[in-house]
């Protein structure tokens, strides 16, 4: 029988678990767009998204998803025929790189495979040759969310410092922002994009671009850019409405506000990429006892390259799809599916499935997660090692403290 009938709880890695105190700051009547509240708590809003940024720069927020955010910050410093260098390590590299090339970019993909980060002396070996300063931008994912690698972006900075290159550096960390720890400014990043149903736990709809002075400069000859995309009078409006190019996206605003003031208030940012470290590696000490049964493996071997938002599983012997509607119809939980890392040419297999662990997660909430795939593997008798729950539980008991 289902035993699905009490809270359900979303292991998909975007949009993530939406906080009931955000909810209910969004449930209200739209507010006065003119003057009050609302306008008054856009400065707040910005300088607490810097925060999490950990940029000293600029904000400007779109009403869209993590898709806007790609094409807003394509259309702010690109004209068409410049170059970009983009490096893909999975999916979404892939998908900001398609854009850009509908835009009129000239683009030159680097490709890492699957199953493994960036290789920083491959980027510097390939701007060393540019030698006419032809490449515009690297573009590259923090944190890929179908492969779920991360990538080392200090060490991709430090490869176009050592090859002396001038491009711009713009970085995805849709999957990423709010759970591993990135520094904007620090890591010598030029243009950010993030959205705000991941780690910033907000119903999807809002997204954003960070830009620093080198991109701003860049910005100022963009032919890419049109009136609506422009950053410009979104960071530095006269009036209200401009920072959204109409109408703002009053409710999503107030869930927004309420969960940077959870983020950075009440958990502190540090703090919440601490928790989200040890979730990630207190699945990982289920995950080798699930692999000892040979059917499992996470897809990045090394624990040094995982993302901490996300873990992307492969499994044989028993469809992927099948766990996860064992999971959701039997226990309700929702995993996330496999994406897009079949080979070229070959069919879609149905191998992998994706277990979020990005935003508003608590122990026992995530205890549940790990043991419930632990009794999909039990009840569709998918080979496992014995001992994945309570390996989970010991990690918890060693790293939580009341
Ligand atoms: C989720 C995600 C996207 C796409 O965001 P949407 O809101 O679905 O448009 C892009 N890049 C990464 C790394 C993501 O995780």
């Amino acid at each position: 029988m289902s035993l699905r009938f009490g809270p359900t709880t979303l292991a998909i890695p975007g949009p993530s678990i939406v906080p009931e105190r955000v909810l209910r700051a969004m449930h209200r009547a739209s507010p006065n767009i003119y003057e009050g509240e609302l306008v008054d708590m856009m400065d707040g809003l910005t300088a607490d998204l810097k925060r999490v940024a950990r940029t000293a720069h600029e904000v400007a927020i779109y009403i869209g998803n993590g898709h806007a955010a790609w094409e807003a910050a394509l259309s702010n410093v690109f004209s068409p025929g410049d170059k970009a260098l983009v490096l893909v390590t999975g999916r979404f590299a892939l998908g900001w790189a398609d854009m850009a090339k509908a835009m009129g970019v000239d683009v030159e993909l680097m490709d890492f495979g699957t199953a493994a980060p960036v290789d920083p002396q491959q980027v510097e070996d390939r701007l060393r040759a540019d030698t006419a300063g032809e490449l515009k931008a690297v573009l590259t994912v923090h944190t890929d969310t179908a492969s779920s690698v991360r990538n080392d972006i200090p060490a991709i900075r430090a490869a176009m410092d050592q090859a002396g290159h001038s491009g711009l550096l713009m970085v995805d960390c849709i999957a990423s922002l709010a759970c591993e720890p990135f520094e904007m400014d620090a890591w010598g990043v030029d243009v950010m994009v993030a959205g705000c149903q991941k780690g910033l736990m907000t119903p999807a709809g809002v997204s954003f671009t960070f830009h620093g002075p080198k991109a701003a400069e860049a910005a100022k000859t963009a032919e890419c850019r049109t009136s609506y995309w422009n950053w410009d009078p979104r960071t530095d409006p006269d009036l209200f409405y401009q920072r959204f190019a109409g109408t703002a996206p009053t409710h999503h605003l107030y869930g927004l506000r309420e969960a940077l003031t959870m983020l950075l208030e009440e958990e502190g940012l540090e703090a919440c990429w601490a928790r989200h470290q040890h979730f990630a590696e207190t699945l990982w000490a289920a995950t080798d006892h699930w692999a000892e049964g040979q059917a499992l493996a996470c897809n990045i071997r090394d624990r040094a390259h995982r993302s901490i938002a996300v873990t992307t599983l492969r499994i044989e012997g028993c469809a992927a799809s099948e766990v996860r509607a064992w999971c959701e119809a039997a226990a309700g939980l929702t995993l996330g599916i496999g994406l897009g890392l079949d080979a070229a040419g070959t069919p879609p297999s149905d191998g992998i499935f994706r277990i979020g662990h990005m935003g508003h997660l608590s122990a026992h909430n995530f205890l549940g997660t790990i043991a419930t795939v632990d009794a999909a593997l039990k009840a569709l008798e998918v080979p496992h090692g014995e001992g994945a729950v309570a390996a989970a539980t010991m990690e918890i008991a060693r790293r939580a403290a009341a």
